[in-house]
């Protein structure tokens, strides 16, 4: 196999190149599996601060099990797709009821778990278990269309498996772990999606991108995303005493699980009226017409460019009901919350004003 060629200089290359970092110190799969979650969203610097939250917060995977839900999202806050936290506990929850809180040790049993799909199944398996099977991650599937001079498009499942199917060929099975980490800190840090430094790579004598000058065409990555424009108007909504109410998402949505302002869908900046009586229907809130709104803020997920309309509005009663809850305005930060609501947040503790309307 082409591939083998490269192997020893690559392992060379990774023992004295690679990156001091926590879950490299380890075998414990719950570390290294907290480590490849918190990563999937997040470099390594990011990435860093809430791995040693995560581990501090729950040592062991029983911790995380009978941790409340709004702590763990707590937790994982600002991280976003919080899916993948929820995820995280359901599969404590599994390996501590099923398996007595042993963690299972192969590819295929791990694979099992809530959340954890074949990259991350293969990394804790190779990394805490020696297992020899390949982890296919963007970083991988760079350099081996790069390497290779493959011009499939990288994004395709095919392409996935070509690379899973040829990496499980000449995977030593010596030394799993150090193999496939040392391909993915090869894309991490030299074969770099733009400008790869080529003259520092150990496998530069056999590349095909290199020979060929191909660097800046390889890989091929379409992306079949459509970017979705939206405009969500926020409502603040206090009494007297300073309590404002909020909503919990469903766990089925974006952002699932965490708190926020009740909003609703629509174009318009001005203040969506009639949506909004059908959305709250709270007849407490006995509000005028905000003229402009009081906040204005823009978000950027994978699929979705948000607009963040914020529109304050005074009650003189407010009750909790079954899908708000009555919180005082001052311990918000207390909840969990996506990025959004913190930006709001912030804001409402230390508005910027710009011709009467705050500017987050
Ligand atoms: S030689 Fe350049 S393009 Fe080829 S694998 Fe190394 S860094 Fe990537």
């Amino acid at each position: 196999m082409f591939f083998e060629r490269v192997i020893p200089k690559l392992l060379t290359w990774y023992q004295q190149e690679k990156r001091e970092l926590p879950w490299r110190e380890t075998l414990n799969p719950y570390y290294i599996w907290i480590s490849e979650i918190v990563l999937q969203q997040t470099r390594v610097n990011q990435g860093l601060p809430y791995y040693f939250k995560f581990v501090d917060k729950f040592p062991k995977i029983d911790d995380l099990a009978k941790a409340e839900e709004e702590e763990v999202l707590k937790i994982w806050q600002g991280l976003g797709y919080y899916s993948r936290a929820r995820n995280m506990q359901k599969a404590a929850k599994m390996i501590v009821n099923t398996w007595n809180s042993v963690f299972p040790n192969s590819f295929n049993e791990i694979k099992k778990l809530p959340g954890v799909g074949d990259y991350t199944a293969a990394a804790i398996a190779s990394f805490a278990f020696n297992e020899a099977v390949p982890v296919v991650d963007g970083n991988v599937k760079r350099v081996f269309a790069r390497f290779l001079g493959i011009h499939d498009n990288i994004q395709s499942s095919a392409f996935q498996s070509t690379v899973f199917e040829h990496l499980k060929e000449v995977i030593p099975k010596n030394e799993p772990a150090s193999f496939n980490q040392s391909i993915m800190e090869l894309g991490a840090l030299v074969c770099l999606p733009k400008n790869p430094k080529c003259e520092s790579c150990p496998m530069a004598d056999y590349c095909i991108a290199l020979r060929e000058n191909l660097q800046g065409i390889l890989p091929v990555n379409k992306k079949r995303t459509k970017i979705k424009k939206r405009t969500i108007h926020y409502f603040f909504i206090t009494d007297e005493n300073e309590n404002c109410i909020i909503q919990k998402r469903s766990t089925d949505s974006i952002w699932g699980g965490l708190y926020e302002f009740p909003n609703v869908d629509n174009e318009d900046l001005i203040f969506p009226n009639s949506l909004f009586s059908e959305v709250i229907s709270l007849k407490e809130v006995n509000f005028e017409v905000p003229d402009k709104p009081v906040g204005i803020t823009t978000h950027k997920l994978s699929h979705q460019n948000i607009t963040a309309v914020l529109w304050s509005l005074k009650s003189t009663q407010l009750v909790e009901k079954e899908y708000f809850k009555l919180v005082e305005s001052s311990s918000l930060n207390n909840f969990p919350l996506h990025k959004l609501m913190l930006k709001f947040v912030e804001w409402l503790e230390k508005p910027k004003i710009n011709n009467g309307t705050k500017i987050i």
